[in-house]
């Protein structure tokens, strides 16, 4: 079981939505950093952890800010993610970028910010060495294939579009070593929202073991596995969170059997979980304003899919309650909606809940990563702002809500009064 708990009492909400209409995300500081605290606990057992925050899950740098504070180091993606673990005080070797598809201006960025670069596929190798050079420090990532059963969100290795192959990526290594590159590094990432913790254990074997097939086919000794994302959340209150302790246990143990043996002790272990670092701390807050009846009972809110799209994405649960009315029987169901021109745009479905009214603050558990980040403005829907729960209980807004001149301003106004129509 996983408690779902919200950290304002109802005044103090309603209080808060005074100075901050609905809808917006609210993230507590003080659950992060203790969540922070106790993974880099759990994983202190190795000679070498690093953690990089996947910054795609929550992209705000003041959030980046505090888990630099704890630790923590960055993965991006793509040019602006860089730019915002930049801001947020994360430099050179504390940040990993692994892309796909990369532009060449981003691998230009990545090369003038000394951050890892994590190639996406063999190619590369030729493509990085003509126009930035092979770095000092590389690493490569892997795709198993059917080696590695996939899961629901990510799907299967073999389907999937990113690494290398295990053979290019033997010939990788070799290559990258005979142009100049030093230090070496082994990436994969191969599940999503994965809450058993054998099957991040059998991913870092996986790793481990072909680290130690590197070492003897090649003699490249790597400086570091990163055993990627896609640790889970407890979406559904039935559902039990992941055993940190457990987990590292569990690695550690593949550790002692197979890296140790290989002369590969102290190899660094790395991660870039996003999801479990974040995810629990964040909630979309909403004001329930219509209910409709037709053949389904609707509540309809002031947030939509366009703020957080996971459950019209996936068919996702996210876990809801109503301000005040937390110990109420569940005695109705409804479809809770939001304003797109989609009927996916749906935040549960038939879902059981206490009886509701207009005006009831909405809140949506377990939107701290994956959450805000996915937002986007179709139908002209303007995205909420982002609030911070700081430890001393005062509430920071960590970024606005999107205006009409936002939403506007990639458009010339100007050109437009004198754009000749016949
Ligand atoms: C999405 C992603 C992550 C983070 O995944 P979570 O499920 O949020 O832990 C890490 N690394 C890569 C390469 C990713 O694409």
């Amino acid at each position: 079981m996983s408690a779902k708990t919200f950290p304002l009492t109802k005044p103090e909400l309603e209080e808060l939505t005074r100075s901050y209409p609905t809808p917006f995300y609210l993230y507590d500081e003080g659950a992060i950093r203790q969540n922070a605290e106790r993974i880099i606990r759990a994983f202190s057992r190795f000679p070498a952890f690093k953690k990089y925050f996947a910054v795609k899950a929550l992209p705000n740098p003041f959030i980046l800010k505090i888990l630099a504070r704890e630790g923590f180091g960055a993965d991006c993606s793509s040019y602006p993610e860089l730019i915002l673990a930049d801001m947020a005080g994360m430099k050179g070797e504390d940040v990993m970028f692994t892309s796909n598809e990369t532009p060449l201006r981003e691998y230009e960025a990545a090369r003038d910010l000394g951050v890892i670069i994590n190639l996406d596929d063999f190619t590369h190798i030729d493509f990085i060495e003509k126009h930035i050079g092979i770095p000092e420090i590389i690493s490569c990532r892997y795709n198993p294939g059917p080696l590695k059963e996939g899961n629901a969100i990510i799907g299967k290795p073999e389907e999937a579009k990113y690494g290398f192959t295990r053979e290019q990526l033997f010939r990788g290594f070799c290559l990258l070593r005979d142009r100049g590159a030093k230090r070496f590094a082994l990436h994969t990432m191969v599940a999503s929202n994965e809450l058993n913790p054998e099957y991040h254990i059998e991913t870092a074997r996986l790793l481990f073991e072909l680290a130690a097939a590197i070492k003897k086919e090649t003699g490249i000794s790597l400086e570091f596995v990163n055993l990627g994302g896609g640790v889970g959340i407890p979406y559904r209150p039935e559902q039990e969170a992941l055993d940190y302790e457990y987990l590292a246990g569990g690695i550690q143990r593949a550790y002692e059997e197979i890296v140790v043996p290989a002369g590969l002790d102290p190899l660094g272990i790395r991660t870039e979980w996003g999801r479990v670092v974040t995810g629990p701390y964040g909630w979309l807050v909403a004001r329930a304003i219509h209910r409709k009846s037709i053949y389904r009972e609707y509540i309809g809110l002031d947030a939509s899919m366009a703020d957080l799209m996971r459950p019209a994405l996936y068919g996702a649960y996210h876990h809801i309650t109503v301000a005040g009315k937390e110990g109420l029987p569940p005695t109705e169901t409804y479809d809770v909606v939001g304003g797109l021109c989609e009927n996916n745009d749906k935040f549960a479905i038939q879902r059981k809940l206490p009886k509701m009214d207009p005006g009831d603050l909405v809140i949506i558990h377990d939107a701290g990563a994956h959450g805000r980040a996915m937002g986007f403005n179709y139908n002209g829907k303007l995205r909420c702002g982002e609030l911070l729960l700081r430890p001393d209980k005062s509430v920071v807004m960590i970024r606005r809500a999107e205006r009409l001149d936002d939403y506007l301003a990639t458009l010339d106004t100007a050109a437009l009064g004198n754009f000749p129509v016949s």
